[in-house]
């Protein structure tokens, strides 16, 4: 079967290329994952095209079929992504500020295979769809990808499409006001909710003692009863609850699925975020009945779900 750029059908690609790593998978034509890869970021165009470029050519190697043979290579990116044109500006993390012709870039490189550009969050929640809810009624496709890492933002699939905004800036609750008054964001804002639940705010609040990342450490000391760290968990778990009251009143998602660096807590995480939601709950009838608690996960551990999500974007599973 000759599955050459037809979009489906064959084996495909996917990258998250972040501002640190890059990490990919090979789907095979049934949609399973078969392969990752993970390489660091070399910040820069011509760093990520490389790098995107080589991280291609030794995932269809792993899977055994010529990089032309692929169905499709997507990469998701960390800043404003142009799908149609496949261009992507602002992803600062990258070293990419002007508006560049990625996807174009990458495919001169790799050959006759349809190159697709996503932002990040957006290849996020697609791949989170597929291992949060694939047993919905229906069918996994209402969903909001709520990342906690150096800053806080969410990605939206709102009845099976992907919500990306009129100018690519849907789920930038990051930079809501989250206390009046509060402290300086570099958006120019004060008191955005980032600067309370995301990584860097844990980092900034709470320096490491041990080298672990701070997430881990407050947490732990936190479950240990110090009461510094209890105080900044409880806050923390009170912003993020702050950021699925947002997600869930805004669009009425199934799911918030928590992803991001500081979701490798893991439970203690998912239990301070319910608890919170919970108390909530019961001096309201109204929040009750949207049963917010039930609604959040995390996102699944040892699965690059912004990978995978890419691969779906790249073999062209998700409409433009
Ligand atoms: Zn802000």
């Amino acid at each position: 079967m000759d599955t050459r750029g037809n979009g489906t059908g064959g084996w495909s690609v996917g990258l998250d290329i972040g501002g640190s790593k890059v990490l990919g998978v090979a789907l095979d034509p049934s949609g399973a994952v078969r392969h990752e890869v993970r390489a660091s970021t070399v910040r820069g165009l011509d760093g990520v095209v490389s790098g995107a470029v080589a991280a291609v050519e030794r995932l269809a190697d792993l899977a055994g079929v010529a990089v032309g043979d692929l169905s499709g290579v997507g990469l998701g990116l960390p800043g404003v992504v142009d799908v149609a044109a496949g261009t992507v500006e602002h992803a600062v993390n990258l070293g990419i500020e002007a508006r560049v012709g990625l996807a174009a870039l990458v495919a001169e490189r790799v050959g006759a295979v349809p190159v697709r550009l996503e932002n990040d969050l957006n290849a996020a929640v697609v791949g989170a769809a597929q291992f949060v809810a694939p047993h919905d009624a229906d069918g996994g496709r209402d969903l909001a990808f709520l990342a906690l890492g150096t800053g806080l933002a969410a990605g939206l699939l709102l009845d099976g499409r992907l919500r990306r905004g009129s100018q690519g800036a849907a789920g930038e609750i990051g930079h809501l006001t989250f206390v009046p008054d509060g402290l300086p964001c570099k958006c120019g804002q004060a008191g955005c909710l980032e600067q309370y639940a995301s990584g860097s705010a844990l980092d900034a609040a709470w320096p490491s003692r041990t080298g672990a990342p701070a997430p881990a450490e407050v947490f732990a000391a936190a479950a240990a009863g110090d009461p510094r760290a209890v105080d900044l968990r409880d806050q923390f778990a009170t912003a993020v609850a702050a950021a699925v009251r947002v997600l869930v009143l805004t669009c009425d998602v199934r799911h918030v699925v928590v992803g991001g660096g500081v979701s490798a807590v893991g439970e203690p995480l998912l239990d301070a975020v319910r608890g919170v939601l919970d108390r909530a709950a019961r001096t309201s009838a109204f929040l009750e009945s949207m049963r917010l608690a039930e609604r959040v996960t995390l996102a699944p551990s040892g699965v690059p779900v912004g990978a995978v999500g890419a691969a779906l974007v790249g073999r062209g599973d998700v409409t433009a």
